[in-house]
């Protein structure tokens, strides 16, 4: 027999696990961030290329000075390798010499950033799309003016679309 205590510990189990199992909180950042853009990892490993899904959704790094994006001064825009984006204009695109792609400045709204202390003793600011959540690189204070900020991406996160064909 059920007691009538058993069935109430029975319905809170059940409204918890529906917490759990609604879409808006599985597919959540790490610190809660709900993206408009959300996959599950099996769907973003067949959209993505084993080095896109390395750095935009395992955090990776890619090498220094093996992006060829990196040495790109072409007119145009760089967008989410995820979900197409528009993320950096040309116009912001500078040679910090790190071997990543650098940027002074995102476009509008186009970016999210949280702190990053998975580096022992170092605090960092990591950078992601802000659509699809998908991890871009990191944001430093020594780059030049006007904002003073360096924007240092993984080319592999970028698509870069020339001006000519720009849909943007
Ligand atoms: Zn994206």
């Amino acid at each position: 027999m059920i007691s009538r205590r058993l069935f109430a510990k029975l319905g809170a189990a059940a409204a918890v696990l529906g917490a759990v199992a609604s879409p808006r909180l599985l597919f959540a950042g790490k610190d809660g961030e709900v993206f408009e853009i959300t996959k599950s990892e099996e769907e973003w490993k067949k959209l993505l290329t084993p080095e896109q899904y390395h750095v935009l959704r395992e955090h990776g790094t890619e090498y220094a000075f093996s992006s060829p994006l990196d040495k790109n001064y072409e007119p145009g825009t760089y967008h989410c390798a995820g979900c197409d984006l528009p993320l950096f204009s040309s116009e912001t695109k500078y040679d910090s010499g790190t071997g990543w792609p650098s940027f002074w400045k995102p476009l509008d709204n186009a970016i999210g950033t949280r702190e990053d202390r998975t580096l022992w003793l170092m605090v960092r600011t990591e950078v992601h799309c802000r659509r699809c959540g998908g991890h871009l690189g990191h944001v430093f204070e020594d780059g030049p003016p006007p904002t003073g900020l360096r924007y240092c991406m993984n080319g592999v996160a970028l698509k870069f679309v020339p001006k000519a064909t720009s849909s943007s």
